[in-house]
């Protein structure tokens, strides 16, 4: 259970990123020891949280990265992550970062349209390299998630559906510069359910006896992330349960012999690790509520205003065994700067600390500078 270093709070400015980097080291050996077999590579989504002092604990553990950008690239490469170890996704690679992955011989591309493939072809014949692919395809599950975070359904910005997989899979075999590894798939976020990944793991054999049938073989399956965790519940629940989301695919899925099985897991790595901590400002008694003002916005923790996502709210300081609602709101000049609505709360005051629980994933990294707001610093627990 994270603890709270309240004397180094007190002496730290607000609103600043507090990471409990001996919860992420728990988590990272859960996951070692959940997947143990030498076939299995475990990716970090490092879209999920580019914080340093977290990239060089995940890479000291061993995991690869999953990058979505050339900047992300980039910062994996700066974190010490071999090359040879970072998959690149993502609908729209521009060509400096298609050269980017070639220059340094990265994994492999997820390649998301016929378009990008015949980009690629051409970028890797005029630099005389070849390019290692896995075709980004749309299995059509429902991931049963927020419809911002769905990715797998089938008309969607993401991936190649199926019916026109054959045909990109035949472009691959004609383009000379291009080396098809085999079929990748991520079909959304904060998948709660474990069926969503029972059906992809269905999908993916159909895919693989369809093509084993017409002679094509694939290295690689890359079943992507996704796995949630637990917002409600962070002292309860830590370490989302691995062993039974890892179970899933190897009950489920039909490998082939050889076959190297990838995963690209953001979230349930980072989400439990971090908490933003915010001072209370102002409590503003209401016509009928009392407004709990904290002097951290959607700046740096955009979830709740963008995905209607909920992030517990604990007062850290407050000794008051009497409760109130608050509506807890930022300082920004929207009216979704909202962290919470009704919020059960001891009695608040001026100058409490308040945490919001599992903003690892998809927080700092959100943050921006609207307003004219300083990005959060960060602090650590190790
Ligand atoms: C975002 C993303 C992930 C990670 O998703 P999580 O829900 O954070 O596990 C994995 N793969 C791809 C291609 C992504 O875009």
């Amino acid at each position: 259970m994270t603890q709270f270093p309240l004397d180094i709070f007190a002496q730290t400015r607000t609103p600043f990123y507090f990471y409990d980097l001996n919860l992420l080291q728990a988590t990272l050996t859960e996951i070692k020891q959940s997947v143990s077999q030498p076939h299995i590579h475990v990716h970090y989504a490092i879209k999920a949280n580019a914080n340093p002092e977290i990239l060089k604990v995940i890479k000291e553990n061993g995991f690869g990265v999953d990058c979505v950008s050339g900047g992300e690239v980039e910062a994996a490469l700066n974190a010490g992550f071999a090359a040879d170890k970072i998959v690149f996704a993502g609908v729209g690679k521009s060509d400096w970062e298609i050269e980017l992955g070639l220059d340094n011989n990265i994994s492999c591309f997820n390649v998301e349209s016929a378009a990008e493939l015949d980009v690629i072809q051409e970028i890797a014949q005029i630099k005389g390299k070849t390019a290692r692919v896995a075709l980004r395809v749309n299995p059509n599950v429902d991931a049963h998630t927020h419809h911002y975070i769905t990715t797998g359904l089938a008309e969607n910005k993401f991936g190649i559906s199926l019916d026109m997989l054959d045909s990109v899979i035949e472009r691959c075999m004609v383009s000379p510069n291009i080396e098809l590894l085999g079929l990748h798939f991520h079909i959304g976020s904060q998948i709660t359910e474990i069926h969503p990944f029972e059906r992809l793991c269905q999908r993916v054999n159909e895919l693989q006896d369809k093509y084993e049938s017409q002679g094509i073989k694939f290295s690689s399956i890359n079943v992507g992330g996704g796995l949630g965790i637990d917002y409600n519940n962070p002292d309860e629940n830590p370490i989302p349960d691995f062993k039974a989301y890892f179970s899933t695919f190897e009950q489920h899925l039909k490998l082939r012999p050889g076959q190297q099985l990838h995963f690209e897991l953001g979230r349930s790595i980072v989400g439990q690790c971090g908490s933003l901590i915010t001072k209370v400002l102002y409590v503003k008694e209401g016509v009928a509520k009392k407004f709990a003002i904290v002097d951290a916005g959607f700046t740096e923790l955009i979830r709740p205003a963008l995905y209607q996502a909920h992030h517990k709210i604990e007062n850290l300081t407050s000794n008051s065994t009497k409760t109130h609602k608050y509506d807890v709101v930022g300082p920004i000049c929207e009216s979704s700067d909202r962290f919470g609505e009704a919020e059960i709360l001891p009695t608040t005051s001026r100058g409490d600390l308040i945490a919001l629980r599992s903003a690892g994933a998809y927080g700092e990294i959100m943050a921006s500078q609207y307003n004219c707001r300083k990005l959060p610093q960060s602090i650590y627990a190790k």
